[in-house]
């Protein structure tokens, strides 16, 4: 837990933080946010991810510092730390610094984490990890600068969906507002994260309009993009990921998903949030993804075609299932 962690940081001097591959604003507002914790502690640290971090959060102070890998591997470090990862694959390859011996720090928020590091930190009562973060700061007694707020509030207005998701805490609330005392202009936050499209992509959310697609009477609802209409709008699958809004914002929907395909053959990737009691972790997890019980996500070796009929035609029975055993338990819908 939290001493835990603090007490491991006071140990050590030189740290790797590394956050799941296509990261997020959790996941770089996170790693930042830690990044500015430990220099105010007279620590260094380097920041690899597996892969490259969009676009819309590179405004941030220090986002230029974040490595992809194999960028900065050669490096020593004392400890790897990882934020924002419900398991270990989501940080591979970066986390082949921890070998044996070198401590492992997990920092998460994930329902389900299985503490696969050496000292650990998950709790899936935080909206966020930035929300973490901002804990493990105001434990260490570091002063709450501009450069610490920042990667915070960032955090924490994605992952709650701008405040909009069940994981909206009233703490979750009262952070924002001790980090819009330091001075945080929203209206400039909101601008670089939200209101930075090209003509490109607000084509490709017109088409995932266009192609919204439904079943079960509209309980469950998607849209699906390829990897020719990413590629000429000029984004990867992981900044298509709030495409899900489309289908998301149907009503009465109960299951949203995005399946965007990756290039080069490397499969399908789907975004799954849920709207009711259906735990989409649960359900990406039998395909090797994971999540939380509102938002999940996975990876499928299959065309987008293949993966839709596949997952729509799986989650249709699942769902089917998971009313059955809900009129059996006599429980209200
Ligand atoms: P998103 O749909 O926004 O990419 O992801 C929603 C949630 O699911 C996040 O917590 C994210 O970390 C998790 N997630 C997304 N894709 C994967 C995946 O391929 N594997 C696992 N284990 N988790 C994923
Ligand atoms: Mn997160």
């Amino acid at each position: 837990m939290l001493e835990r962690i603090l007490e491991e940081i006071g140990r050590h001097d030189r740290f790797l933080i590394c956050s799941h591959d296509a990261p997020d604003g959790d996941a770089v507002g996170s790693e930042l946010g830690l990044a500015a914790v430990l220099a105010s502690m007279g620590k260094t640290s380097t920041i690899i991810n597996p892969s490259p971090i969009p676009e819309n959060l590179r405004f941030l102070p220090g986002a230029d510092r974040i490595l992809a890998y194999p960028q900065g591997m050669d490096a020593q470090f004392d400890a790897f730390v990882s934020v924002d990862a419900g398991r270990r694959d989501r940080v591979h390859p970066v986390d082949e610094v921890a070998t044996t011996g070198v401590p492992f720090l997990n920092i998460d928020h994930h329902d389900g984490n299985d503490d696969f590091g050496t000292v650990n930190w998950c709790d899936a009562r935080y909206g966020s990890t930035g929300e973490m973060i901002y804990d493990l700061a105001r434990r260490a007694g570091v002063d709450i600068d501009l450069d610490l707020a920042l990667p915070l509030y960032v955090a924490l207005v994605t992952d709650t969906g701008r405040f909009s998701y069940g994981n909206t805490t009233p703490s979750a609330h009262r952070m924002a507002e001790a980090l819009l005392e330091v001075g945080i202009a929203p209206d400039d936050v909101h601008r670089r994260i939200y209101r930075e499209k090209t003509v490109g992509r607000i084509r490709l959310e017109a088409s995932a309009m266009t192609h919204l697609r439904t079943t079960l009477e509209g309980r469950i609802a998607w849209c699906a993009v390829d990897a020719e209409a990413l590629a000429s709008a000029g984004i990867d699958a992981g900044e298509a990921r709030d495409l899900i809004g489309v289908p998301a914002s149907l009503r009465g929907v109960e299951l949203a998903l995005s399946f965007r395909e990756l290039a080069a053959g490397a499969g399908t990737k789907i975004s799954l949030r849920s709207f009711g009691p259906f735990r989409v972790n649960d359900f990406a997890a039998r395909y090797g993804g994971g999540g939380h019980r509102v938002a999940a996500g996975l990876r499928l070796e299959a065309t987008l075609e293949e993966a839709q009929e596949r997952i729509i035609r799986d989650l249709e029975a699942a769902l089917v299932e998971l009313d059955a055993s809900l009129a059996g338990e006599g429980a209200p819908r």
